[in-house]
């Protein structure tokens, strides 16, 4: 088999590839961010948002303890605090809850005081439900600002699961030359446009059976698998958790597991295992540096509309 990834790293036991069905426990929060006038009337939406909370994050949390896995679940502050009982349950499991914001706000719409304000607000409620501070980070609706990582290295966060830079973790390194951990995925491990046709939220995808959408997602598990990448899901409770959806991922997991040389971990779980194999010299991460772009690129022509 050609290889196409140049330096894999190695993983714990021989396995092939890690993965994680990492899941952003979204619930209302992003009703309540983008409809706060009127929140209260739009019943159809919160009982399919809530979904996420009340059925679908204690059934994911089930599947996980069936198969002996531990997970990560990404959670917004304000979810914490409003589902004790969904949070509860991930935690019953052993599962790693990582930071997702207060309220899902997109930090590159913030001006940085207010993002390290959101940022100070998760932390704490992460912090009250499960007795530490969080280790990893993945950005609301994936935007990522020029402030994100130096306020997550500030606030000792130890990975980031927002970017897609690689097939392998790799380390982003801000201008002051501090590094962490980012364990990248791409959309096309995102169960958003496999199945969410929701107008509310400006997004009408074709909802695809959840059959096709395991190939999508198996494709890319596949690939990990054969040539030593990671495979981080971006799913939603209240997406995957519907009833045939869970019921499709728990074909996936069996599929993983009778493949064989998988390493089911969580994020957290990856990200020390990253660091450790820098710190020791056993493999050395791919770097890159942010911000990209300081300046704006000089155009030479500025086309008329
Ligand atoms: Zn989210």
């Amino acid at each position: 088999m050609l290889k196409l990834v140049s330096n894999p790293p190695p993983w714990p036991n021989g396995a092939r590839c890690a993965v994680c069905f990492s899941f952003d426990f979204d619930a209302e929060s992003l009703l309540h961010l983008y409809y706060p006038e009127d929140s209260a009337r739009r019943i159809s939406l919160s009982s399919t948002l809530r979904y996420g909370a009340r059925v679908a994050v204690p059934r994911i949390a089930a599947i996980w303890k069936h198969y002996g896995i531990r997970q990560t679940m990404f959670v917004p502050g304000w979810c914490i605090e409003t589902y004790p009982a969904a949070v509860e349950a991930l935690l019953e499991g052993g599962h790693e809850i990582g930071h997702h914001g207060w309220l899902h706000e997109r930090p590159n719409q913030l001006s940085r005081d207010d993002e390290e304000a959101v940022l100070l607000r998760g932390i704490e409620a992460i912090r009250a439900a499960t007795g530490k501070p969080p280790t990893g980070y993945r950005c609301p609706s994936g935007a990522f600002s020029e402030h994100t990582l130096d306020l997550l290295l500030a606030n000792g966060f130890r990975y980031d699961a927002s970017l897609g830079g690689d097939d392998v973790p790799y380390l982003v390194e801000g201008a002051n030359g501090a590094r962490l951990v980012e364990l990248p995925s791409d959309h096309s491990l995102d169960d958003w446009p496999q199945y969410v046709n929701m107008k509310e939220f400006g997004w009408s995808m074709p909802i695809q059976s959840p059959a096709r959408a395991m190939e999508v997602f198996r494709a890319d598990f596949d690939a990990a698998w054969e040539h030593g990448g990671v495979w981080a899901a971006i799913w939603h409770p209240f997406v995957s958790g519907r009833l045939a959806r869970a019921a499709a991922m728990v074909e996936l997991i069996e599929y993983m597991q009778a493949k064989g040389g998988v390493w089911f971990a969580t994020l957290s779980e990856i990200a020390a295992h990253v660091d450790g194999l820098a710190a020791s010299g056993a493999w050395t991460p791919p770097v890159e540096r942010l911000p990209f772009w300081p300046e704006p690129v000089p155009q030479l022509v500025r086309p008329s509309r």
